[in-house]
């Protein structure tokens, strides 16, 4: 397995590899979420190459950017076993290099709501990180997580509208036994803080059973239902929402069918610790988020 920390030998290394390429982008802390990522994209490439690189610019001024699990010695021996072929993990300067004018990429539709409003700057950030690592890797694939939902979306909407060459795909959510979606924060829960996190996902089953076993078509109802769910665990609510898949847009009701199922995206605080979680509702094709 290759390692890069600069630009040109990754280039160098990329331009050895044969066969198609799949990048999987992550900023490290290894979990199963991020093992499955690379699972399914050695399922679609010949060669993974995976990017471990924890983005400054992505990361707001009261943000976990410091504190954020930094582990790169164990994050190489479990690509290594994973079958990865090759790792970038640069330092900062080497992305950024200080006194270089800064492009900016956003994509205002799907970028403002929810995270970017939570979160200003959070996907300018995100886009100009993946951008620049597409550049530098020329992936014929990249794969990322739904588990970040509308980064997601972003992405696909700045590879489409910029014509970039590499196919996007969106690669399901790992979660615990208990449905806790794996996540490199959760390793700052405490077992207290631990518990009440598994609120998050169990709002978003109360949605699921709303939407489809009760056939619940008023969104105010699902949000309402989701945020009590998400109170009684004590999580500081950001948002509680149910949007357009897609879009991500606000829904007069809810018409599945119509809009190809319907997305429930969550956010909220435990103790310091933010976390999210999002699931798709009644989704006649499972699959839609894979073929971009
Ligand atoms: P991160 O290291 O948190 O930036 O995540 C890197 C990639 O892993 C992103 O595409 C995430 O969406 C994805 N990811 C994170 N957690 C999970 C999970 N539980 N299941 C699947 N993918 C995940």
């Amino acid at each position: 397995m290759w390692i890069a920390n600069t630009i040109a030998q990754a280039r160098q290394h990329r331009g050895r590899m044969t066969g198609l390429v799949a990048l999987v982008p992550t900023m490290g802390a290894l979990h199963k979420g991020h093992l499955w990522l690379i699972e399914s994209a050695r399922q679609l490439a010949a060669g993974v190459v995976v990017s471990i690189f924890v983005n400054p610019i992505q990361f707001g001024p009261e943000d976990d950017f410091d504190r954020y699990p930094r582990c790169l010695d164990q994050d190489l021996a479990a690509c290594e076993r994973s079958g990865v072929v090759g790792v970038f993990c640069p330092p900062v300067a080497e992305m950024y290099p200080p006194g270089r004018a800064a492009s900016q990429l956003i994509v205002p539709e799907l970028a403002d709501p929810l995270e970017g409003e939570q979160r200003p700057g959070h996907f300018a950030g995100v886009c100009r990180v993946v951008a620049k690592l597409l550049n530098i890797v020329q992936p014929e694939v990249a794969c990322f997580g739904q588990k970040d939902y509308q980064q997601l979306r972003v992405i696909e909407a700045m590879v489409q509208d910029l014509a970039m060459p590499v196919r996007v795909v969106g690669v399901p959510t790992v979660r615990e036994e208990d449905g806790l979606a794996a996540s490199s924060r959760n390793a700052y829960l405490t077992c207290p803080q631990r518990r009440q996190a598994l609120g998050l996902y169990k709002a978003l089953v109360e949605a699921k059973t709303l939407v489809e076993t009760g056939g619940e078509s008023d969104p105010a109802a699902v949000e309402a239902a989701m945020d009590r769910v998400l109170r009684a665990y004590r999580i500081d609510v950001d948002y509680a929402v149910v949007r357009h898949p897609r879009t991500l847009a606000s829904l007069q009701s809810l018409e599945p069918d119509r809009t190809d199922g319907v997305v429930t995206l969550v956010a909220g605080r435990v103790g310091g610790v933010r976390l999210i979680d999002n699931m798709v509702l009644a989704q006649p094709s499972p699959d839609w988020a894979r073929q971009c």
